[in-house]
């Protein structure tokens, strides 16, 4: 909560940070431990988690090992190698207790707008209850995957079945012995398509492109590995384990590279699954085989999705959907399909940035014009007047294990904070040549990635890629730690006087846009420290 003393007041850093995902329980607790205790967690929904709260559908797990899908700063004794919703989400309440920090979160509070004022060198945050409050600095943790894409099939709300999205699960409905189908193969649908397989009378899965698929060894630990991996040493070396086969063997290496050695590795280990699983079904292999390189979409971790299309109740349908009619979906080659439940497995409006809420920044523009649909910034992290505003999991922050880069983005946030306080800096913004210098580089490296060659959501409409890093995490953290000083301009200002209400019990210092021209003047001082002496 802020604090109370009069010396805050008058001359407060208070942070926002909006979203309580990993990305926003990260800040939370380097905020704490960087000893700025005058933060508050903006969540707009009822509870902590984010894709961890929101998505509950059958065998949602993460696709990374535990010990790395998990933060530096804190151990666990996971029960799973690749633990399930509740686990995670248990893991993030058990981190909020663990360092003392519930108390700055508040839930059901949506973050609508935030306005830069120069002359007060703050934000103005408004929220979704209508209130307005002041912040000097406003971290935004709202992550990538939370507006569900819905797609426009005509006929969708005719249909007189269930239907729902895989992120807003309709955990009332009975499935078992119904007809179901589920839309889409990326690593949400396989999921479901393992969960339900047992249970269900018939599953018809609709495949628009087929995505390369891994079997990532899943398991739940033994007693003895429970006991020698969930602390210490045994952590740290699973954890360590995990971060350098990522870096140098998995996500954002060479191998999403169409024409390096080891491209062509991965997708022969690939193709080798497919043919040992499907020996009697060339049909079938023939169905899940891309035609595009490994890596041309987020690959599928899965382990039993091929064999679940080999039941005698379970269909492949290696077309798009055309149309739903009433009672059934009707796919790209004409043919109808009955259906009890229509499952949407078919994912998110990820490209589409800060999408909940307006940004406006100091030219009084906001981000979503400056950007006109391709969302670009500074290691993900900053934009060119946008001042004390930060972005965690920003564009082309995607690679990986993602709460890597989130705790790498937030230790730089956190870094810069540290120095406004010890400097006396009222502002810090990022140098325009470094913004452009930089996405001119990514923008080069990505034309050779895989993505570049197929469909999927990582590009935004014009097609450019928004969302991946385009190597390996390993550099964004080098990055972040070798850039951050020389890419910073800070400004000191001497803020106009606002009146600032007296902090209510348990809540922050108020204020509102109608008062905060009392006082005198404008920018008084300008300085800018180009050099850091930190
Ligand atoms: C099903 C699924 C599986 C995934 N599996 C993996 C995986 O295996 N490995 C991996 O690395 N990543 C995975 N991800 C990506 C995942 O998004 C990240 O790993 C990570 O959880 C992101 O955390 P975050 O805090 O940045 O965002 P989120 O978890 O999305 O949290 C953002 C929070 O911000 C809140 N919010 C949004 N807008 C506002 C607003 N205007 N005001 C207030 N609150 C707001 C939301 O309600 C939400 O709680 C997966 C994602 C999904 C959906």
């Amino acid at each position: 909560m802020a604090s109370e003393s009069d010396d805050d007041v008058r001359n407060p850093l208070r942070v926002a940070v909006i979203g309580a995902g990993f990305g926003g329980i990260a800040a939370a607790v380097r905020l704490q431990q960087a000893g700025i205790s005058t933060f508050t967690v903006f969540e707009r929904s009822d509870d902590l988690g984010g894709v961890w709260n929101e998505n509950t559908y059958p065998g949602v797990e993460v696709d990374n090992f535990a010990h790395w899908y998990s933060y530096s700063f804190r151990t666990y004794d996971w029960s799973r190698t690749h633990p399930g919703q509740q686990e995670l989400k248990q893991y993030l309440n058990d981190t909020v207790d663990k360092f003392g920090v519930r108390e700055h979160f508040r839930f059901g509070y949506g973050v609508t707008r935030i306005e830069w004022d120069e002359d007060a060198q703050s934000y103005w945050v408004h929220l979704s209850d209508g209130s307005t409050e002041q912040f000097e600095f406003v971290i935004s943790a709202v992550g990538l995957f939370n507006r569900p894409r819905i797609p426009e099939w005509p006929g969708l709300d005719r249909f007189q079945g269930i239907k729902f999205h895989s992120a807003r699960w309709e955990h009332q409905h009975d499935l078992s012995g119904k007809r179901i189908a589920v839309v889409g193969t990326g690593s949400t649908g396989v999921q479901i398509v393992n969960a339900l397989a047992p249970v269900v009378g018939h599953l018809t899965v609709f495949q628009r492109e087929p995505g390369w698929l891994f079997s990532k060894g899943e398991h739940v630990f033994t007693k003895e590995e429970r006991r020698r991996l969930s602390r210490g040493l045994g952590y740290r070396w699973q954890r360590f384990k995990y971060f350098y086969r990522e870096q140098t063997k998995g996500w954002g290496g060479k191998n999403l590279q169409p024409g390096t050695s080891q491209n062509a590795k991965a997708q022969a280990a690939c193709e080798r699954y497919i043919a040992k699983v499907f020996k009697d079904r060339p049909d079938l292999a023939k169905a899940v085989t891309p035609d595009y390189p490994y890596g041309g979409k987020r690959q599928v971790l899965a382990t039993g999705f091929y064999e679940s299309l080999l039941l005698d109740h379970v269909t492949l349908v290696p077309h798009a959907v055309e149309r739903v009619t009433e009672t059934g979906i009707v796919d790209a080659e004409g043919v109808t399909h009955e259906v009890d439940v229509l499952v949407m497995a078919t994912g998110f409006e990820a490209a589409d940035y800060l999408n909940s809420l307006e940004v406006i920044g100091r030219s009084g523009t906001s981000l979503r014009e400056v950007w006109n649909g391709e969302p670009e910034a500074f290691l993900g992290i900053s934009v060119p007047d946008f001042p004390n505003f930060a972005i965690l999991y920003g564009p082309n922050t995607n690679q990986g294990n993602v709460i890597f880069g989130l705790e790498t983005s937030v230790n730089y946030v956190v870094r810069n904070l540290k120095r406004m306080k010890r400097t006396g800096a009222t502002s810090i913004d990022v140098r325009r040549s470094y913004f452009a210098i930089y996405n001119r580089w990514l923008q080069r490296r990505l034309a050779k990635s895989a993505l570049a060659t197929a469909k999927n959501y990582h590009k935004s409409e014009s097609g450019r890629l928004v969302l991946p890093f385009p190597t390996n995490m390993g550099w964004y953290w080098v990055f972040c730690r070798l850039l951050r000083r020389w890419a910073a301009v800070d400004r000191r200002v001497e803020p106009t006087v606002v009146a600032i209400e007296k902090p209510a019990e348990g809540g922050v210092a108020r204020s509102s846009p109608a008062n905060r021209h009392l006082g005198s003047g404008g920018p008084d001082v300008i300085a800018r420290f180009a050099e850091d002496n930190e």
